[in-house]
């Protein structure tokens, strides 16, 4: 048999196995071994977003350049260690869905999308000759202690969301997107203070406000020499905040808006932000980068530091949940 049309059917033993795996590892416990499953066998098919190529590679081989696309390879051992095993819960959890947008492959290496995913190719043009080989034995050292390992909750694999910077606190599911996921709870975060966006500061000017906004300048102020005469303030008030301290609605001028959309529309690192106006714009600060849901990947590094495992850090930003093993 072709080694592709080989790797093909035993994608499709190994994930039809999935389901019943998880459900006996569950049931079995503790009487009986651990079920086996090469998980280290699975073949993933990998669209490059930026070549345009299918990549077919072994699970954990894909995985260390999932590691070493979504985490700086300076970090922390356990670090590494907990987004491997984050990245593997949320692969095999696409794969055994089998929804695939990807024909010919399982996921795609584009972040906003799926999961973000470098070849050693780019691994090499960016680690250079000095770090190349030092940096990929960490991320590859990583995956391997931690073959087979994956996230549940209730016995069904997690939705892994990571993000990079809390900046204090994560958020809730359900003050971010519209579902409430159990294990996705806010919890504080003091570990993620050394981050490199940890705290930001962005100008918008009036002008621009209006038209990311979509708003018409309905104050315009008396315009002096080279002034817009769009420009103008507008009120900008917090309509609503969430638990942890997000801006869940503001109000700018007449119009509300959710603290998503206004974090997406104006480019701004985080919903945690306050503001102030100013003759030429507005002035956001915002503290944290990313949506803020699930684990925080600085708090993670910080969490390692303070000498916590993979285990306890995965447990400390996914509520409830267990690090089981689906074979290796
Ligand atoms: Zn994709
Ligand atoms: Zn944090």
């Amino acid at each position: 048999m072709p080694r592709k049309l080989l790797g093909l059917v035993m994608v499709c033993l190994i994930v039809a196995s999935i389901p019943a795996l998880v459900v006996s590892v569950l049931e079995s416990e503790p009487l009986s071994p651990p079920v086996q499953i090469k998980t280290s066998d699975l073949m993933v098919r990998v669209l490059n977003v930026k070549s345009g190529k299918v990549e077919t590679l072994p699970l954990d081989d894909y995985l260390v350049g999932v590691v070493a696309a979504e985490m700086p390879a300076v970090f922390e051992p356990s670090a590494l260690a907990a987004q491997a095993i984050a990245a593997r819960t949320y692969t095999l959890k696409r794969i055994r869905q089998g929804k695939s947008s990807h024909p010919g492959a399982d996921l795609c290496s584009d972040p906003a999308h799926c999961q973000a995913w470098k070849g050693n190719d780019e691994l090499w043009r960016e680690w250079g000759v000095l770090h190349y080989a030092g940096y990929h034995r960490k991320i590859a050292e990583a995956v391997e202690s931690t073959r087979g390992l994956v996230v549940t909750y209730q016995g069904e694999l997690i939705d892994p969301v990571y993000h990079s910077t809390c900046g204090g606190a994560t958020e809730n599911s359900e003050d971010v997107w519209v579902y409430k996921v159990p294990y996705l709870r806010g919890v504080a975060c003091g570990y993620c203070g050394g981050a490199p966006h940890y705290q930001d500061e962005v100008t918008v000017s009036w002008d621009d406000l209006y038209k990311k906004l979509g708003l018409s300048p309905a104050v315009p102020v008396a315009s002096g020499a080279g002034k817009s005469k769009n420009s103008g303030p507008a009120t900008i008030q917090a309509f609503a905040h969430s638990p942890t301290g997000r801006i869940k609605t503001l109000v700018v001028g007449q119009k509300r808006f959710a603290g998503t959309e206004i974090r997406s529309r104006l480019g701004l690192a985080s919903t945690r932000f306050r503001w102030q106006l100013n003759s030429d714009g507005v002035t956001f600060y915002t503290q944290g980068y990313g949506h803020g849901v699930g684990m925080c990947q600085y708090g993670a590094q910080g969490l390692a530091r303070a000498g916590k495992t993979p285990a306890e850090i995965l447990q400390y930003y996914y509520q409830g949940v267990e690090i089981q093993r689906m074979g290796s």
